[in-house]
């Protein structure tokens, strides 16, 4: 993974390239240096050759006959030689060597012993050259010089040096360049390593920065060393990080946010693509549905949906949609649940799936039901009053009766029945003004001891008319103060107290009690009476519920008392509870907050 210890990074192609550059140009300059050492050596023999001959050798010239005058001229040949390196040897037109510098040669043949393409040229007028190796293996160089007389050459004069010396001048230079080049290119080499270091090492800190924010670590700063491409670089690096972190904590933001708003959607949400699997469901799907993340990962939608409703599979949602039809609904554990649905597109607005949302409508419904049993409620306890008075009223007024004690008993009947109607509009009217809080309550701290002791006051005639013993228990001279409406709550504890005196049978007891505890006041009244059973317990607060419809509305119970006093209670910030046996009485708990404590206290 990582580039510099890989020999194609960028590091060892630098350095070859360097090593290759170097050598190249290196080899050029030898190659021509040593060919340039070669030309002027050679052309320095050759000058000396010239020279020789223009200072000696002409003379021969003089010479008509070169054979007639052998003796004058290997005296001369040897007079000449004395200082010379070279060999000399003058050769005739018959390639006979008539004198040299070297006596074993005279008198033999010149084609035999010397370099017969040369003296062949020399003979024909040219000066020639050749470069030979002798037998004994030194290199040597043959230059052979025409000898004209009256335009007749008459022979040639033979030069010979031994140019072993330039050979070995040659090769030690050569031994010497390729030293130096050895040196200049491992001194490249080393150059170029580092040169190269110092461009990779800020490549390679990008890189293994890069690496690790693809890991997610987001910290990573490249320090800017520089001003150059490289530089830039990590500028740009780090400007890109900064970006790239910023846009994706917005992204995580955004995300953290979506996911929070579907964790507390009330509202199930689920999105199923178009091959039928649940991409994504919120936790009230889930549990609205029964289902867990495992469901949602193994289990195809139409295989979890098609328990509650058919209608709801992933076909039936495509064929709807085609219909303009969006919505159904399910039941289950005892909820109703509504589903509406749509497709919803990528992002090349081709269908992608369906969103379903999923709404609990249990209360809704209950809400409705509720509303359509309160108007049949209203309907029906009007209706019977309204059938009594109409039949008396016909009575009255088809048959003659004479009788004064029957009219009477007619219209008293008449009578009731429309204080009965008077008194059901009249809570209706209260319970809707509680209901849109437009009940004025005027709240006055006040001694709850006072507001019980008149209240109890009120239906004394009553109990005692049936015999029944009301006891006030707690201590009357005590004072438990409370911010309330004084009329609402005698109007609760009226209702509580008829309530107890109602359904209490002849010669029972009914105790009446009051204290504080904690923030709380509470004011107990429990009866000995018929009670009621655990299953109407919840239900007797609902408006119009009677547990005994018949036994309630003889005794002239509207089944809103209880609502109305659970209404204003909760208006004063306290509550209402009830505890009962059949057969054994009932206790009903009202529990208000105590005012707060003052220095001087405004006390009625
Ligand atoms: P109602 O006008 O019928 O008394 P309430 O709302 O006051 O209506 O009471 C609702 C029902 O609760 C009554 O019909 C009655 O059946 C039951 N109930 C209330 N108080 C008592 C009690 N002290 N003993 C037995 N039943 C009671």
């Amino acid at each position: 993974m990582i580039a510099n210890r890989n020999w194609k990074s960028i590091r060892w192609r630098i350095v070859l390239i360097y090593f290759l550059l170097v050598f190249i140009a290196l080899t050029i300059t030898g190659v021509f240096i040593m060919s340039q050492l070669e030309n002027y050596q050679m052309e320095s023999v050759r000058n000396n050759f010239t020279k020789i001959v223009q200072e000696n050798v002409m003379s021969l010239q003089e010479y008509d006959d070169l054979d007639a005058n052998r003796e004058e001229i290997q005296a001369d040949t040897m007079a000449w030689s004395e200082s010379l390196r070279e060999e000399l040897f003058v050769v005739n037109d018959n390639f006979i060597i008539i004198a040299s510098s070297n006596l074993n040669f005279i008198g033999k043949s010149g084609l035999d012993l010397l370099e017969q393409s040369v003296l062949v040229k020399g003979l024909s007028g040219e000066i020639a050259e050749i470069d030979s190796v002798l037998s004994s293996g030194i290199p040597v160089k043959n230059m052979v010089f025409p000898i004209e007389k009256n335009d007749r050459i008459t022979g040639v004069v033979c030069l010979r040096a031994d140019i072993s010396s330039v050979y070995e001048t040659q090769n030690q230079s050569r031994a010497i360049f390729l030293r130096s080049m050895l040196i200049a290119l491992l001194v490249t080499v080393f150059l170029g390593f580092f040169i190269a270091r110092s461009i990779t090492v800020p490549i390679n800190d990008v890189t293994q920065k890069a690496e690790r924010m693809s890991q997610g670590d987001f910290s990573q700063v490249v320090s800017v060393k520089s001003d150059d491409e490289i530089g830039q670089l990590a500028s740009m690096f780090n400007l890109l990080r900064e970006k790239l972190d910023y846009t994706l904590s917005e992204i995580s933001n955004e995300k953290s946010k979506l996911e929070a708003i579907l964790k507390n959607m009330v509202d199930g949400l689920l999105a199923v693509d178009l091959e039928g699997r649940v991409i994504l469901a919120n936790p009230a799907a889930m549990e609205m549905l029964s289902i867990t993340q495992n469901d949602i990962e193994e289990k195809q939608y139409d295989d979890i949906i098609k328990v509650f409703n058919k209608e709801l599979i992933l076909g039936q949602l495509i064929r709807n949609c085609g219909v303009g039809g969006f919505h159904g609904s399910f039941d289950h554990g005892g909820k109703s649940y509504a589903v509406r649905y749509d497709k919803f597109q990528e992002e090349n607005d081709q269908d992608a799936g369906f969103i379903l949302l999923l709404q609990d409508i249990t209360e809704q419904q209950k809400l409705e039901s509720m509303q359509r049993d309160f108007v049949a409620n209203v309907s029906h306890e009007l209706k019977t009053p309204l059938t009594t008075i109409k039949s008396y009223t016909e009575t009255l007024l088809d048959q003659e009766i004479s009788d004064v004690s029957t009219i009477s008993g007619f219209l008293a009947i008449i009578d009731g029945e429309a204080d009965r109607m008077n008194r059901l509009v009249r809570e209706l009217l209260q319970l809707s003004r509680l209901d849109y809080k437009q009940e004025k309550l005027f709240k006055k701290e006040s001694n709850l001891v006072s507001i019980v002791n008149s209240a109890v006051t009120k239906v004394e005639m009553t109990a005692t008319n049936k015999g029944q013993h009301l006891n006030c228990i707690f201590d009357s001279s005590q004072k438990i103060m409370s911010v309330i409406d004084k009329d609402s709550i005698d109007q609760v504890l009226l209702n509580i107290l008829s309530n107890a005196i109602k359904y209490t049978p002849n010669g029972g007891r009914i105790d009446v009690d009051l204290y504080k505890e904690g923030a709380l006041a509470h004011i107990i009244i429990s009866d000995n009476g018929i009670g009621i059973s655990d299953k109407e317990i919840p239900r007797v607060f609902e408006r119009f519920y009677r547990v005994d419809k018949a036994r309630s509305r003889e005794m002239g119970g509207t089944g809103l008392g209880l609502s109305i006093a659970k209404q204003i209670v909760e208006e004063h910030g306290g509550s209402i509870g009830i505890e009962s046996r059949p057969g054994k009485g009932t206790r009903v708990t009202v529990a208000l907050p105590l005012a707060p404590m003052r220095g001087i206290q405004n006390i009625e």
